[in-house]
């Protein structure tokens, strides 16, 4: 479904002293439904990788097609209906809107659309709500919520608009051991129920052993690997 093609990325202007390369030559191809782990060492691309992917960045040089269609081409208003129609996000914050509550900020993606949210997209948010164990919280808002509550909310917003492509940058990253295997297994679960494809930065050998494949970005490129000793 994603597949990236001889992918160039730096940082500052190309050719000149101040410009640092990231992402040399890289290719990746992800299958639909797949779900695979980034890892590699603070400052290795990680990030910058995921930005491609996630269309909130652009490439060098290098294609980048999802389902046969080149989004490197895109312009911003395209990237940003691509975005808003095939992928979620989750990061290591959360990014919930302070002054709402979390059934108000599961459902903010919808009104991004700027039409009504209809009675099928509201069962779609109390089951997901349900799913994830979050229910009781529904009328808290962030700072009356856990940080595992807080980034299950996340989860459930990423997934509102029915996402093909599910990105997640150390989503873990901010929580204890028990809630990082809970907020993993929940992952899962929901991406294979949804057939979502998933793709997810980690630094825990832990949540990226659980993925059906793993790759360690070193040196702008990805390596797949079957065991990890980061
Ligand atoms: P990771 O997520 O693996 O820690 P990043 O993709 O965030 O790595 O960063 C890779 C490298 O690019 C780092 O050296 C970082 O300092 C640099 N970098 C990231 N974003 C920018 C930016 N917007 N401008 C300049 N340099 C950046
Ligand atoms: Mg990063």
């Amino acid at each position: 479904m994603l597949l990236l093609q001889n992918i160039t990325k730096g940082y500052g202007e190309p050719g000149t002293h101040s410009y640092r390369p990231v992402l040399q030559n890289l290719n990746l191809e992800i299958g639909k439904g797949e779900r695979i782990a980034i890892v590699g060492p603070s400052g290795s691309g990680k990030t910058t990788l995921l930005n491609l992917v996630g269309a909130l960045d652009q490439p060098e040089s290098g294609k980048i097609l999802f389902e046969g269609t080149e989004i490197s081409g895109y312009d911003k208003k395209q990237l940003a209906a691509f975005r808003n129609k095939n992928l979620g996000f989750v990061f290591q914050l959360h990014h919930l809107m302070p002054q709402l509550t979390l059934w108000e900020n599961v459902l903010l993606p919808l009104l991004a659309s700027g039409q009504k949210i209809t009675d099928e997209q509201k069962s779609r948010a109390e089951y997901l709500i349900r799913k994830t164990g979050i229910e009781n919280q529904k009328n808290q808002k962030p700072a009356e919520m856990s940080g595992g509550e807080c980034q299950r909310t996340a989860v459930v917003r990423a997934l509102i608009n029915k996402p093909a492509l599910l990105l997640a940058d150390e989503p873990t990253g901010a929580l204890d051991q028990e809630n990082a295997s809970a907020l993993t297994e929940l992952l899962i679960q929901l991406s294979q129920e949804e057939n979502i494809t998933l793709v997810t930065v980690t630094h825990s050998v832990e949540m990226a052993e659980r993925m059906e494949k793993k790759y360690v970005l070193s040196n702008g490129e990805l390596v797949q690997s079957s065991k990890f000793k980061v």
